[in-house]
């Protein structure tokens, strides 16, 4: 029998304001344990929250952004459960009433787009974190740390629309995106500022109703949400091969292990014993403000991609890789504005220059190779100074270096060799050094061609101008 994948996603992304979301406490990442704390974000009696205009705007921003509807009307309400990173007894979220509703990112599978529902976009604090270690000196301990108690978080809620872990990686990429092009959210997997949930099961090809689900967490990168994903649809495949059940519980994610663990049963919304707020009144949404900021969103990925397409003639697949950040597209708008050739520049930015930047996992907007310094670059190729060949190693040099393709080029030597008669010696050489070749190729046996520009290209360490090397190879190689 086939099976189906179906995955939901939950995301929690920290909202990047400069105080918490009910106090004025600094959200400042890396500082001393719990001094970044007062009463109301440790929970002291007496304290009262008070809600983050900030916090609201950003969360609304990222609503628009989804095509979500945007409630007049929302509610803060009381999650309750006791855990030591969480001082309250409860943690403070939005539950029958969420912020925004029923949107959608849409991503492209197999060349086609895909709709991905949004169920709801809902606002929440944060909680703190807990320090489990054991050190010769101290023996086994358990610290907890506040700083991060309070801090603004959205959660967002998709629908069970995801068939495939690529899929649920690709949405995970659009959503980030979105949140980074909002300037709302850094988006960093491994710091946690963006976390994601998984909801999986899986069910016959051609059923209707889905199977009972697991959720996984403890995932720090979209590759682990993906390998999780595979391997937790293989282990349900497995056990429903087995005449077994799925169980409803969360699972983990072992990265060292590769595999999924049980971790708990699945907690049910009503054991968490919701309710609203008496603290907080309820967040009453103007129109206008929503106007407002509707008005001041950038223009946002797929937008973007779109005027890509059109403007500079890219194909959807440039487009899409050159927007999926907004540093990537200034980058690439930059260079063209330099060296009008679009698709040269694309060709560049996605071959050699993604390539190196994965290779020492940097961000573009770290790259040693400024858009002056690439496109000085393509200008030397496309004057002839040097080959496209050369090119490649002369990036490798800015790249390796910071330094401009002029000085390397002039430093290696690596000016192309547009002078014919030194083209013709190294034709000469080749030619006496494989006189076999040479009389194959009289014969008729036109392919050697390629193998007589390979060897002219060795003897002029790839510096030969490609079009006078086969001017003059063709000519001599006649007679
Ligand atoms: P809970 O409140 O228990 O977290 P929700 O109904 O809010 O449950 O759903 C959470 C996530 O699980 C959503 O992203 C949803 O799309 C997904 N989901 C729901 N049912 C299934 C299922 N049978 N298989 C896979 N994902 C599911
Ligand atoms: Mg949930
Ligand atoms: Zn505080």
């Amino acid at each position: 029998m086939e099976y189906e994948p179906v995955i939901g996603l939950e995301v929690h992304a920290q909202l990047e304001t400069r105080s918490k979301i009910f106090c004025g406490c600094s959200t400042s990442f890396g500082e001393e344990p719990n001094t970044q704390t007062c009463p109301v974000c440790t929970g002291q009696p007496g304290s009262l929250p008070v809600v983050n205009q900030k916090a609201v705007e950003f969360a609304i921003k990222l609503g628009l952004a989804t095509s979500c509807r945007i409630a007049p009307y929302s509610l803060f309400a009381r999650k309750n459960y006791f855990y030591p990173d969480l001082p309250k007894g409860y943690q403070i979220s939005m539950y029958e009433y969420p912020l925004a509703e029923e949107g959608f990112i849409d991503i492209v599978v197999e060349g086609k787009k895909k709709r991905i529902q949004i169920i709801r976009i809902h606002m929440e604090e944060d909680a703190g974190k807990l320090k489990h270690g054991e050190t010769p000196e101290t023996e086994a301990f358990s610290y907890v740390d506040f700083n991060r108690t309070g801090v603004p978080l959205v959660e967002i809620v998709s629908g069970p629309d995801i068939r495939s872990p690529q899929e649920a990686g690709d949405y995970l990429r659009k959503l980030r995106a979105i949140l980074q092009y909002l300037e709302i959210c850094t988006g960093d997997m491994e710091k946690g500022t963006f976390r994601c949930d998984a909801n999986v099961s899986v069910r016959p090809t051609g059923q209707k109703e889905f199977g009972t689900r697991t959720e996984l967490k403890n995932m720090n990168s979209f590759r682990h949400v993906e390998k999780a994903l595979e391997f937790e649809i293989k282990r349900q495949i497995a056990m429903l091969e087995d005449g077994e059940k799925v169980i409803q519980e969360t699972r983990l994610w072992d990265v060292d292990q590769g595999i999924t663990v049980s971790m708990r049963g699945k907690e049910e919304a009503h054991d968490y014993r919701y309710f609203p707020d008496p603290d907080l009144v309820p967040l009453k949404i103007g129109e206008s403000w929503v106007e407002e900021i509707r008005k001041s969103l950038p223009e946002l990925p797929d937008k973007k991609k779109k005027r890509f397409m059109e403007a500079y003639q890219l194909p959807e697949y440039d487009a899409d890789l050159l927007t999926s950040t907004k540093a990537m597209a200034a980058y690439y708008e930059e260079c063209v504005r330099l060296f009008p050739e679009p698709k040269t520049v694309s060709n560049w930015m996605m071959g050699e220059l993604l390539r190196e930047l994965k290779r020492d996992e940097r961000e573009i907007d770290r790259c040693p190779v400024t858009p002056e310094h690439l496109t000085d670059m393509l200008l030397m190729i496309k004057e002839g100074t040097i080959s496209g060949k050369i090119a490649k190693d002369v990036f490798v040099e800015m790249y390796r270096t910071g330094e401009r393709a002029e000085k390397i080029v002039r430093e290696k030597g690596w000016i192309q060799i547009l002078d014919g008669r030194e083209i013709e010696k190294a034709i000469k050489k080749a030619m006496e050094s494989n006189p076999k070749q040479v009389e194959d190729y009289r014969k008729g046996k036109e392919k050697i061609f390629g193998f007589f520009v390979g060897e002219v290209m060795k003897e002029t360490k790839g510096k030969a101008n490609p079009k006078l090397v086969n001017e003059l190879l063709r000519e001599r190689l006649k007679n």
